[in-house]
């Protein structure tokens, strides 16, 4: 065996001789010389790899050559891909939450690949400043007196945080003590923004005497935390903004709000409830709200927050501001899909996030059918399609519990298992993602996009052209 297997080893062929193969040579024209070498290199290691657990292994030169040209193109494309989001969860933080309306994108276009007036005055030919593009916009959406924008929500909720509470005690919630996932922990976020923070109440259940009772003169802010990412049921209470924001009014305290996920319309028509609007918490009385602008808002990464004028202007002056601020691509592209936001039917329409949300089941069974029509004409005759009711949810730690109804298509492929299936679709140029249910392989129709439909259709063939090479 350890003689066959040495034998073998010699047969492998050498990279000096290799070079000048056509095959290898014709790819040196189009590749940095060694970037080549380097493939060439690592696919000899893989076969040496191979052949140690399995002396029989194929040196057949046609395959060595495949592997180097897909090495090379592996190497060749970018990290950071598109890839076809078949998971039916629309605001996926794992998959870049908001996909842009066009608006956004041609605001990002225009603004990326030339001068703009970021930090100019137009008007007087003076420093002007960037956050002054959109304050008017929010404020006019929201009905907030100011607004400030920042890179995310995070940065929204320290930023609101150290300056409205930095030496002094936060009050809140025991049930609203959130991890919102990648260590943003409400916790560890007051420690950093210098508050002390003091819980009050209990898990399950949390009266507005609890705060009154945990006021001191240390008290600076009474801070409501959004429980975006999970539910608590049964036997339980919260105290209300309203009522803190009372509260708060009686004690000469600020009262802020972590929303989350931020919502700038009413969503109830849609059959998605339980989620107020900025404008609705703002009437509840809370002075300060932070939200996000990529979650159900459907904007760029950024974080918003709208309040009152004598809570946000401190905040323009903070120190911290310099090192939170949003960059002039992720301002383009917010204020375009803010501006959208003026004609409520057309911000329903034009931002991908809300019009994926707001589908009808009798909508999402006919981009079901015209999906998998498409999809027919290119996909050899092996595989199979097959159109299932199922349901779909919000993501971006909006609405845990919310599930809508949606129309989920099954792939199948003969002999091949759904979890081969996901994997080549992983694998190819443009990489589809879907989720296995119940032995099957689905993907949703609710968040396949217009845009996605003919790489969708090729990278489907190639995921039944790599299954149908490793036969069963
Ligand atoms: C998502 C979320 C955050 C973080 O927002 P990012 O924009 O991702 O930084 C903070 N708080 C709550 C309640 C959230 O849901």
């Amino acid at each position: 065996m350890a003689v066959a297997a040495r034998n073998v080893m010699k047969e492998i062929p050498k990279v000096d001789r290799m070079l000048c193969w056509p095959e290898i040579a014709a790819l040196l024209d189009k590749h940095p010389r060694p970037e080549v070498l380097s493939a060439v290199r690592c696919v000899l290691e893989l076969v040496r790899e191979e052949i140690r657990h399995n002396p029989d292994a194929s040196l057949e030169s046609g395959r060595i050559i495949s592997l180097i040209v897909a090495e090379l193109a592996s190497r060749s494309r970018a990290s950071l891909r598109a890839v076809v989001n078949g998971t039916g969860v629309v605001v996926h933080t794992n998959l870049g939450r908001s996909p842009l309306a066009d608006e956004a994108e041609r605001a990002l276009q225009t603004i990326s690949t030339g001068y703009s007036n970021l930090e100019f005055d137009l008007s007087t030919g003076e420093r002007g400043t960037r956050y002054d593009h959109v304050e008017g916009l929010i404020c006019e959406l929201t009905g907030a007196e100011a607004a400030l924008v920042v890179n995310n929500n995070a940065a929204a909720v320290i930023l609101a945080l150290s300056s409205l509470a930095q030496g002094g005690e936060v009050i809140v919630s025991r049930g609203e003590l959130v991890e919102i996932g990648g260590s943003f922990r409400i916790p560890d976020v007051m420690r950093q923004s210098g508050a002390i923070l003091v819980e009050v109440g209990t898990t399950n259940r949390t009266h507005i005497r609890d705060f009154q009772a945990a006021i001191t003169d240390a008290t600076a802010l009474l801070l409501k935390v959004h429980t975006s990412n999970f539910a608590i049921v049964g036997f339980t209470a919260e105290a209300s903004l309203a009522e803190m924001a009372a509260l708060g009014q009686e004690a000469g305290r600020p009262v802020m709000l972590d929303a989350g996920s931020g919502c700038l319309i009413d969503l109830t028509p849609y059959g998605i409830t339980g989620e107020p609007t900025i404008s609705r918490y703002l009437d509840a009385g809370a002075d300060v709200v932070t939200f996000s602008g990529d979650k159900l808002l459907g904007g760029p990464q950024a974080g918003l927050i709208a309040g009152k004028r004598s809570f946000i202007d401190p905040m323009k002056r903070h120190p911290l501001l310099r090192a939170l601020r949003m960059d002039k691509l992720c301002l383009a592209a917010l204020e375009a899909t803010l501006r959208l936001y003026r004609d409520e039917r057309r911000a329903l329409l034009a931002i991908p996030t809300l019009r994926m949300l707001t589908m009808t089941a009798e909508q999402l069974s006919r981009r079901a059918d015209v999906i998998i029509r498409r999809l027919r004409r290119t996909l050899p005759d092996t595989a199979s399609l097959l159109k299932h009711p199922g349901e779909s949810s919000a993501g971006g730690g909006a609405f845990p519990l919310l599930q809508l109804p949606t129309s989920l298509i099954e792939f199948k492929m003969a002999g091949h298992s759904p979890q081969k299936i996901e994997a080549a679709l992983r694998r190819a140029a443009t990489p589809v993602i879907g989720r296995i249910h119940r032995d099957r392989f689905l993907l949703d129709a609710r968040t396949v996009m217009d845009r996605d439909l003919s790489v969708l259709a090729q990278s489907m063939a190639e995921a039944c052209a790599c299954l149908a090479k490793e036969q069963p």
